[in-house]
């Protein structure tokens, strides 16, 4: 069977073309590019078993990621497996942010890092800093240390519950990507969603559990004029900006991601506007 041949099989079986290329290449260990460009090729067998049984995972609903294995992220390929979510790349307007809040040999905290994309992210383009990411599941955080390591990317690593094994330090900025799908979203059904891990996707009957458990404990972890910066839902803008005002942040601000929704949004901490505790 020839390349044509073999990925117009599985787009039959109603496999998305672009993503049987993906896969192809994968299985053959060669890229995209070479398929297109030689499409009366014959792989061998092997490459072509390996490739059919992954199109019928695909074909099945199974995310093209946790195939593959691997997402690009803000131009890393990063290790994906269904422990963690897979990142999006509305989550690189999260990254975007950081890079511009933090200061010179600054201090990041990203809070659920899952894969590690977010900490990953900055930590690439910014040696000067020092990254720390935080995960509660385990099965996470191995996959966020193994690309850690691929990446030759330092990031100092806590297994635990947002703030809960930080005690007292303080960051420059400090980002999160956490669940903030509500239990109900009919949303949770459709796509890729039904297979990520759910603990890393919902939150509350409003989503917003954990958006509020990190707006309260932010103050005490950030240093003066630090950034909290929370990527949220498209309808989530305003509550996030109201738990941040409650909070006593300043220059509260929502950014829009590249489809035009209000993703994230981040306020200043300003002690001097933090009288009571
Ligand atoms: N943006 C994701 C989605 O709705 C949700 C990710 C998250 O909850 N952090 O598909």
């Amino acid at each position: 069977m020839t390349v044509a041949e073999t990925l117009a099989a599985a787009v039959a079986q109603g496999v998305d073309a672009r993503e049987a290329r993906m896969l192809l290449a994968e299985a053959c260990g060669c890229n995209v590019v070479s398929l297109i460009a030689y499409p009366e090729r014959e792989p061998d067998s092997q490459a072509v078993e390996r490739f059919c049984t992954w199109a019928r995972r695909r074909a099945l609903g199974e995310p093209l990621a946790y195939i593959l294995g691997w997402r690009e992220f803000f131009g890393l390929r990063l290790l994906v497996g269904p422990e963690v979510l897979i990142p999006r790349s509305e989550t690189e307007l999260l990254v975007e942010r950081a890079l511009e809040k933090l200061p010179r040999s600054g201090l990041m905290l990203d809070l659920g890092t899952g894969s590690g994309a977010v900490a990953l992210a900055v930590g690439a383009a910014r040696t000067d800093a020092l990254i720390t990411a935080v995960e509660r599941s385990t099965d996470a955080i191995v996959v966020a240390m193994r690309n850690a390591l691929c990446l030759n990317i330092s990031v100092e690593f806590h297994l635990g519950s947002w703030f809960g094994t930080l005690r007292h330090r303080r960051f420059d900025v400090i980002a999160a990507n956490p669940p903030y799908v509500a239990e109900a979203d009919p949303h949770l059904g459709r796509g890729d969603l039904p297979h990520e891990p759910v603990e890393a996707l919902v939150s509350g009957l409003d989503g917003l559990d954990a958006l509020r458990e990190i707006s309260m404990g932010a103050r005490r972890h950030l240093r003066a004029g630090g950034w909290l910066l929370l990527e949220h839902g498209y309808n989530q803008a305003n509550d996030v900006s109201a738990l941040l005002e409650r909070q006593g942040f300043a220059e509260i601000s929502t950014w829009p991601d590249l489809a035009g929704i209000a993703r994230v949004t981040g306020g200043r901490y300003n002690p001097d506007k933090f009288t009571q505790v």
